[in-house]
């Protein structure tokens, strides 16, 4: 069934993942308060906009509330991963689901609501390391 879905930040792992989703037929809202990356995937999601995640009123404009989930992919500058998982969790998003960079930051995450997180760096190296101890082993 078609989805609706919002990726805020637009980096590695945003870009693919909302690429990916608008590929498997979902409807994908692409955000990024950096103009070239949302130049560089408008051709590959639904729409994309540039927005401030930080700033409940950019969001506000958005109706993100009305998504089936919201995906926080800001990663390094913890600051607005914070604020922006806090501002979609504030405005009513059903499901958010959030990035973090370590066992800490998912923490804090976890503590202030995010509803699924995800650590990318983490679960790679866990399948890099099963690929590498038993490269017979099909992983999909
Ligand atoms: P990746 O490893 O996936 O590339 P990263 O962990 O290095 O990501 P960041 O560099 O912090 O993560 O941010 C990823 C994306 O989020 C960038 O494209 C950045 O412009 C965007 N971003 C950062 N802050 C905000 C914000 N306040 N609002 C919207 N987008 C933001």
């Amino acid at each position: 069934m078609k989805k609706q879905f919002a990726v805020i930040g637009l980096g590695n792992f945003g870009f693919y993942l909302a690429a990916a989703l608008f590929q498997k037929g979902h409807e994908v809202l692409g955000i990024d308060i950096n103009a070239r990356q949302v130049q560089e995937i408008r051709d590959q999601v639904s729409r994309a906009v540039i927005a401030d995640a930080t700033d409940p009123q950019a969001l506000k404009e958005l109706e993100l509330e009305k998504l089936d989930a919201v995906v926080v992919a800001i990663g390094s500058v913890l600051n607005n991963s914070i604020l922006a998982t806090l501002n979609v969790k504030d405005m009513g998003v059903k499901r958010v689901v959030a990035k973090a960079v370590s066992e800490a930051h998912g923490r804090i995450l976890r503590k202030i609501g995010a509803d699924d997180i995800y650590f990318p760096e983490k679960d790679l190296a866990l399948a890099a390391a099963q690929r590498l101890d038993n490269p017979n082993v099909l992983d999909y």
